[in-house]
């Protein structure tokens, strides 16, 4: 099949070199000229493990290309995805200005038959607003009578683990409303569900709407566990043995359930605040979504309240090592990261930074631009030296057993602040260092 993929990021690169070394004719089509380049070059713009074998080998067997003519792009592909950001507007709402130029992109340029399919999270509704944009480019061409199909299939996989999420997906939501589009579709996706049969047809509006479900579901688990760890460490229980205890229950499984220091990325929090504004626009709050947000607020401040209640609100002339800027392992993104909110609190208080992580250092400098006292170190143990207390930020394999009595040497004082519960009390103390867990009590 031809596919056209517009929007060539974090989601639209994974679906189209995914879909390209299912053997289809891949197209993708980006506005941004050093991005196209970059890809052309054989250079990848974001880091996501094993996407870069799969892009330079379908690009080398000629299944996989890259333009920033959204024209070629148009008349390319049979399929056309649309997988363009949805920041959040100024009022929380989902931006859809560049879903809908997209939209109008390919009313402009099509004269056969289109499959466009909506890839980007976007609110209920929006592929009633594609169609209408579409239908309003080919009326204003006077090619009202070529056919087209719009289609919800939301995509759900995780940074840091795209790939293997997108090749074995637990699910593959398609909204869909016409027998032409949902024989293409399934398709499309038969080489992905060949144990079981993994596609879920629904109606359109009922497929966006379990993008953002599922989203709010995950967001409400995490600033729930982030709760419960903050009053286990009041009431002197342990939350990692109530994680355990609950996870254990069938009804409540053990993913999803690690107290950190917030979520961030970019999607949970742009979607939660998306659905909100939705509801908020026909009149239906949500509250529990509410105070998920609230909670998540709240959290991303945790650290570093914990460095003030240790070290005092003046931090002037003190050092930190920070361990991990993305907003999770494995991944070079740092948007909403709860790092930026820690490091920006540090350095508004006066400390030096040492900052260290093994992917999105370079996304970090963009994101923070040159702040007083910030520094980047070349590995975990250099952040160390000379810094008078460790923060854990983000939960990488490489940060999960340090050298622990060397930690304890290097730091001038041996003090770790962890916001990931990486590792355990016991063995701290063993080791000389004072260890502030989240939700556990503290080893001094
Ligand atoms: P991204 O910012 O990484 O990429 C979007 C790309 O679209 C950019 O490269 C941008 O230059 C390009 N673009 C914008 N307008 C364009 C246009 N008119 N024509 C061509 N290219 C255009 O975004 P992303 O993280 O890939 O997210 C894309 C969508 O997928 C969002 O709606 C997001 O919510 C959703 N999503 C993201 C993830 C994720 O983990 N990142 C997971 C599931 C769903």
């Amino acid at each position: 099949m031809k596919l056209t993929i517009v929007g060539t990021g974090y989601v639209g690169l994974v679906t189209g070199a995914c879909f390209a070394e299912m053997g289809n004719d891949v197209l993708c089509v980006d506005l941004d000229p050093g991005k196209i380049e970059r890809l052309r070059q054989g250079e990848l713009p974001i880091f996501e493990p094993g996407l870069k074998e799969i892009v330079l080998r379908n690009a080398a067997e000629g299944r996989l290309h890259f333009t920033t003519d959204i024209q070629e792009g148009v008349r390319f592909g049979t399929m056309q995805f649309i997988a363009v950001g949805t920041p959040p507007g100024e009022d929380g709402s989902a931006d859809m200005q560049h879903v809908l130029t997209a939209a109008r992109a390919i009313g402009r340029h099509m004269s056969d038959y289109k499959l466009v399919i909506d890839k980007s999270t976007v609110p209920v509704g929006t592929a009633d607003a594609v169609q209408a944009e579409i239908a309003k480019a080919l009326a204003e061409r006077g090619m009202s009578k070529v056919p087209f199909s719009v289609v919800s299939n939301p995509e759900f996989l995780k940074e840091g683990a795209a790939v293997e999420d997108f090749m074995r997906p637990d699910r593959i939501i398609v909204g869909v409303d016409d027998d032409r589009a949902a024989l293409l579709m399934r398709a499309l996706y038969a080489p992905f569900q060949r144990q079981r049969d993994k596609l879920v047809l629904m109606d359109v509006r009922s497929a966006e709407l379990t993008k953002y479900a599922a989203n709010a579901m995950l967001a409400t688990r995490i600033s729930f566990m982030n709760e419960m760890a903050l009053l286990a460490e009041k009431l002197g229980a342990d939350i990692e043995q109530v994680r355990r205890g609950i996870g254990s229950d069938a009804r409540i499984g053990p993913q999803f359930l690690y107290p950190g220091c917030g979520y961030g990325g970019s999607c949970f929090p742009k979607d939660v605040k998306a659905l909100l504004s939705s509801a908020a626009g026909v009149g239906e709050p949500l509250h529990v979504l509410q105070a998920v947000e609230r909670a998540n607020d709240r959290q991303k401040h945790v650290l570093v309240d914990r460095v003030v209640n240790r070290f005092g609100a003046d931090l002037s002339g003190m050092r930190f090592a920070v361990w991990g800027l993305a907003f999770k392992p494995e991944t070079d993104d740092v948007r909403e990261a709860p790092s930026l909110v820690v490091v920006r609190e540090l350095a508004a208080r006066g400390a030096r930074i040492v900052a260290h992580d093994p992917e999105a250092m370079d996304r970090a400098r963009e994101a923070l631009g040159e702040l007083p006292g910030l520094e980047y170190a070349p590995s975990p143990m250099a952040a160390l030296e000379g810094s008078d207390a460790l923060i854990v930020v983000t939960e990488w394999k490489v940060y999960r057993v340090p050298d622990f009595t060397r930690m304890a040497t290097v730091l001038r004082q041996p003090v770790v602040i962890d916001g990931r519960n990486l590792y355990e009390p016991a063995m701290m103390r063993e080791c000389g260092l004072e260890y502030h867990p989240l939700g556990r009590p503290a080893v001094a």
